[in-house]
């Protein structure tokens, strides 16, 4: 595109040269005409003043001309007027035009004309028509001047014609006069004329300079995506159908990357659009990086990239480019003042076994971008067939999401929460749930991190809030509600407020609500999520620390954050590490810790009593598990208050658990 742009551009300046050039040669022949018919009207005016004067000063001309030879008056006369002013010379001839007297041969006066076998023509011209003739010559100096002009006039006496002289001017000074004035002149009218018509035209040489360099852009636009400069969707599509079409047949393979940045939306909202976009930038520079010659590489729209590759031998060559990506991407990046590590999830699908056309190819390349987010992002897949089935069941739960935000759709079950010898209740666990039609339930593990990519988490978390402190505030003062939140909720603003809310619609004393958050929540620490925490605190919720223990830096959550509560997560409680003899001895590490920094500790996914049991003796607070009851719809919850009423001693209802219940 730049080379045409130059040829453009050269095209122009030639053009601009050319007409100058014209311009200027045309001038030049202009010129030098008008000089020539100047000299030629100005030799022709000075012969005949000249020949006047020579009637005049000559009376015996007429003799003279009949043959008579010269008086010496009259020779002298003429020798006066030979050289006079810029006339050289003259020669005179008779009324039929022979040549009788020359000024520079006047001893040859009348002899003259013997020698001469023909008339002059031009003498004898003029004696015919009566006309002037005059040319104009150049001469060698110094026999002759460098221009002079030989104009023929007739001398006339009483209105006839009794000779006719040919007079020799010298015209070089004149000329050069003439040539300094004129061209002077001409270069002014050359310059008025070259702006009058050279600044319009440089203006229009500009005007489509730009309109040229404006097309060329709009091309470029309609082809490229203008953040990033790479091909957009459009352009990838049409390049790609194009190079499969000429590959069919061919023995090697074509690769498919869809590339999706992970989490760009907190991203986006942690640290400012502006941020997000400059990202952006540089994983367009960062896949450059690692592809080849002829890769192509488009920003599909948002943080969507795809990467395609001709020529592969091995769909194991394709699998590398995938995890090169992957990798390149997951590189720390410092962007205005931010430092952070974004990564990104990569699905392959590999032409021909996993589409033949552009437009397969890229469905399959993003039906494995799936399987790879599925898989914990930060990584790639390949496409495998068995892949579609987990897509469509994916888009089938997303429809359900969006139903059942449209038709208020969701349900809260609630899981009771006991002391550690299980004998009394100090509240539930708010678990939310997704009618999925005839087949039950979908479990809040698999639609919720959907939720939360659809960017819908925050909306049906508030529901959960409000929904579980609304049912919460029937119950005895001294149950607890626990409620999970997700990070994008404690990320917002305006959480603070919702909670306050919330309270005070539902009339929910702020020391009955827990809301839990997962060490998650703290990974990406801003001081803006540590203020929200502390305002909560303040408002009289209970701050816990939910699933304790999954994570690398559990530990370190501890120091970070003063929570009332950490609950340990059920998988220490596990199949796998029921018989393991460390176990216990890390339950008891955690519990005593929990102690010591002033925490309540809850343990999860108690099943069994021998579980129950080994909690007690440690000196675990709560207890949480199937054991002591699943999570169970609203309906059946009001039925394990009462069991836990009538499990009391009659004469002390309810005096116990206040104590127990405040975390
Ligand atoms: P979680 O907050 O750790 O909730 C406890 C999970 O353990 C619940 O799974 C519960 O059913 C399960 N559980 C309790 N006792 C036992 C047991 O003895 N054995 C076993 N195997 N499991 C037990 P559930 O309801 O499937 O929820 C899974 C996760 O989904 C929750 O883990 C929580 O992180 C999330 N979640 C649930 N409701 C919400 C919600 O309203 N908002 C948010 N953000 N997350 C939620
Ligand atoms: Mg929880
Ligand atoms: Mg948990």
């Amino acid at each position: 595109m730049r080379k045409i742009a130059l040829s453009h551009r050269f095209q122009a300046l030639m053009t601009l040269v050319a007409g100058l050039s014209i311009l200027m040669g045309s001038a030049g022949l202009v010129l030098n005409h008008t000089i020539d018919t100047v000299i030629e009207r100005e030799a022709e005016l000075k012969a005949r003043n000249w020949a006047r004067y020579l009637a005049e000063g000559l009376p015996e001309i007429e003799k003279v001309v009949a043959g008579e030879a010269l008086s010496p008056a009259s020779r002298a006369f003429i020798e006066s007027i030979n050289s006079n002013g810029n006339v050289f010379r003259f020669k005179l001839f008779d009324a039929e035009g022979k040549l009788f007297l020359a000024s520079d041969a006047l001893d040859k006066t009348g002899s003259i004309q013997k020698n001469l076998t023909t008339h002059n023509p031009h003498a004898a011209n003029v004696v015919k028509t009566g006309k002037a003739y005059t040319a104009v010559y150049k001469g060698k100096p110094p026999g002759k001047p460098a221009l002079y002009a030989e104009s023929y006039v007739p001398v006339m006496k009483e209105g006839r014609t009794i000779a006719i002289v040919e007079v020799y001017v010298d015209q070089t000074a004149h000329k050069e006069l003439l040539r300094t004035a004129v061209s002077t002149e001409t270069f002014l009218l050359l310059a008025i004329v070259a702006i009058g018509f050279g600044v319009p035209g440089i203006r229009v040489y500009f005007l489509n300079r730009m309109k040229q360099s404006a097309d060329e852009r709009v091309r470029f636009l309609a082809l490229h995506d203008a953040m990033t400069s790479l091909m957009n969707r459009a352009n990838f599509m049409e390049t790609l159908s194009a190079h499969l079409s000429k590959e069919q047949g061919s023995k090697t393979l074509t690769a498919v990357h869809y590339i999706d940045i992970d989490h760009f939306k907190t991203l986006n909202d942690s640290f400012g659009h502006d941020v997000g976009d400059a990202f952006l930038v540089l994983v367009a520079e960062r896949l450059r990086s690692v592809s080849r010659p002829g890769d192509l590489i488009a920003r599909l729209g948002g943080d969507e990239f795809a990467v395609a590759q001709f020529g592969f031998s091995g769909a194991r060559n394709a699998a590398s480019y995938a995890k090169r990506a992957v990798k390149v991407i997951a590189q720390p990046a410092t962007i205005n003042g931010h430092d952070f590590v974004a990564t990104a999830s990569v699905g392959t699908a590999i032409a021909p076994q996993h589409g033949h056309d552009a437009t397969t190819l890229l469905k399959s390349a993003d039906v494995a971008l799936y399987a790879a987010k599925a898989n914990g992002r930060d990584c790639y897949c390949v496409f495998g067939p068995e892949m579609n089935a987990a897509l469509e069941e994916r888009q089938r739960i997303e429809r359900a999401i969006w139903n059942a935000i449209k038709t208020s759709g969701f349900d809260l079950h609630y899981q009771p929460q006991f002391n550690t010898e299980g004998t009394r209740l100090l509240g539930f666990e708010a678990l939310l749930r997704l009618p999925d039609g005839d087949k039950g339930l979908i479990s809040p593990d698999i639609f919720i991190p959907l939720a939360e990519e659809m960017g819908l988490i925050s909306q049906i978390g508030n529901w959960v809030l409000g929904e579980a402190c609304r049912v919460a505030a029937a119950w005895p003062e001294h149950l607890t509600i626990a409620v999970n939140l997700s990070p994008a909720q404690l990320e917002s603003v305006e959480l603070v407020d919702t909670v306050s809310r919330i309270l005070a619609e539902s009339g929910l004393s702020p020391n009955r609500l827990e809301l839990e958050i997962t060490e998650g929540h703290l990974l990406k620490e801003t001081d803006a999520v540590l203020t929200q925490l502390a305002e909560l605190k303040t408002l009289g919720v209970a701050i816990v620390m939910d699933d304790f223990g999954t994570g690398y830096s559990s530990m370190s959550c501890l120091w970070r954050f003063p929570f009332d509560k950490i609950k340990i997560d059920r998988s220490f409680l596990s199949e796998e590490r029921a018989f393991d003899s460390n176990a216990a001895s890390v339950l008891k590490t955690i519990v005593t810790l929990g102690h010591s920094l002033d925490m309540v500790v809850t343990a999860e996914g108690v099943e069994r009593l021998e579980q129950a049991s080994l909690l007690q003796s440690i000196d675990c607070d709560q207890l949480q598990g199937f054991l002591f009851g699943r999570p169970m719809p609203q309906d059946e919850v009001a039925a394990t208050i009462l069991d836990d009423f009538a499990s009391r001693p009659p004469d002390i209802p309810g005096e116990e658990p206040e104590e127990q219940a405040a975390v």
